[in-house]
C-alpha cells in the first residue's frame, strides 16, 4: 500500500519526508500502537477484499470495548460479487469465465456466485494460489467453456466450503454496512462496498477528520481501469516498462506483484 500512486503523493514518500507511518502485520498491532500512545491519533488503513475485513472488523471491535478514543480506521473495503457483475454487465465485457479468488471464498464460501454464474451463464472456478491450483482452476474453466457448461466449481476444496466461515462473516455484518464504492479507474460501483455501521462512527477516520469526496487523480496515460477489466492488456499501455515499472508506477496495478501490470513486467509479457 505504500508505495500505491496518490494524486500527488504516495505514503512511502510521506514516510521519507518524516510523517509518521508504520506498516503492522495486523490490524490488532495498530490497536497496540493506540494503546500504547494514547496523545497520539492512529489510523489504520484498512483496504482490501472480504479477505482482510473480518480481521480489520476485529481491531475496530476490540478498540470500541476497551474505549480507545485515539484509534480509526480509513476503510476502503471492496466486494468482489458486485465488481464481477459490474464487468460482466458491461456492454465492452470480453470476460467468459472467472477464476474466484480462493482467499475471498475461504471467508465467504462461494454461494454468492451461484447466481451470477446462472444469469450470465459464465463459468466460476474457486481456485488457490499454488501453480498447480491455477493450471487446475484453468483448466477446469476452460473444460465448462468447451463443454458450454457455466457452473461454480470449486477447484480449492481444501480451504473453501460453499457457506465459507460463518463466524468471520457474522464479525463483518456486525461492524460493516454495504455502501456504493469507488474503484480506481473504473469508477462507482453500487453497494459494492463496506463502510463502518453508525454503531462504530467514532471510529471512522472520515468522519473524526471531516474528509470530504476524495477525487484522485490518475495518470492520464494510465488504462488500469480497462487492464482490470479485461478489455486491454498492460503491453497495451504506452508507459508499460518506459514511464511505469514496478520501481516507479504510475498505477495501482503496477505496485503489487499481484497486479496485472507488475506481473505482465516481470515475467515480460509483451502479447
Ligand atoms: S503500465 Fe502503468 S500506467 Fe500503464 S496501465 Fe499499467 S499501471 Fe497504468
Amino acid at each position: 500500500m505504500l508505495r500505491v500512486p496518490g494524486s500527488s503523493t504516495d505514503l512511502l514518500s510521506l514516510k521519507a519526508q518524516g510523517a509518521d507511518v508504520r506498516i503492522v502485520y495486523s490490524p490488532l498491532d495498530a490497536v497496540k500502537i493506540a494503546q500504547e500512545n494514547k496523545d497520539k491519533e492512529v489510523v489504520f488503513f484498512a483496504v482490501g477484499f472480504e479477505t482482510t475485513a473480518p480481521a480489520n472488523a476485529l481491531a475496530v471491535y476490540q478498540a470500541k470495548t476497551l474505549g480507545l478514543r485515539n484509534f480509526s480506521l480509513l476503510v476502503s473495503h471492496v466486494l468482489v460479487p458486485p465488481a464481477m457483475e459490474a464487468i460482466l454487465s458491461s456492454k465492452n465485457n470480453r470476460v467468459q469465465g472467472f477464476l474466484a479468488a480462493g482467499h475471498v471464498c475461504a471467508v465467504m464460501g462461494y454461494h454468492e456466485y451461484l447466481p451470477i454464474a446462472a444469469k450470465y451463464k459464465v463459468p466460476v472456478v474457486v481456485t488457490g494460489f499454488e501453480p498447480l491450483d491455477l493450471l487446475q482452476g484453468i483448466a477446469m474453466c476452460v473444460k465448462q467453456l468447451e463443454e458450454g457448461r457455466f457452473e461454480v466449481e470449486n477447484q480449492y476444496a481444501r480451504s473453501v466450503t460453499r457457506e465459507g466461515n460463518r463466524e468471520a462473516q457474522d464479525l463483518i455484518a456486525k461492524v460493516f454496512g454495504v455502501i456504493p464504492r469507488k474503484w480506481r479507474g473504473v469508477g462507482e460501483i453500487p453497494q459494492s462496498g463496506l463502510g463502518l455501521r453508525a454503531e462504530f462512527r467514532d471510529y471512522d477516520a472520515e468522519l473524526k477528520f471531516n474528509v470530504t469526496t476524495i477525487n484522485t487523480h490518475e495518470s492520464p496515460e494510465c488504462i488500469s481501469g480497462l487492464i482490470l477489466q479485461g478489455i486491454r492488456k498492460p503491453h497495451e499501455c504506452a508507459a508499460f516498462g518506459t514511464k511505469c515499472t514496478p520501481e516507479h508506477p504510475l498505477g495501482a496495478t503496477m505496485v503489487s506483484s499481484e497486479g496485472a501490470c507488475a506481473a505482465y513486467y516481470r515475467y515480460k509479457r509483451n502479447s
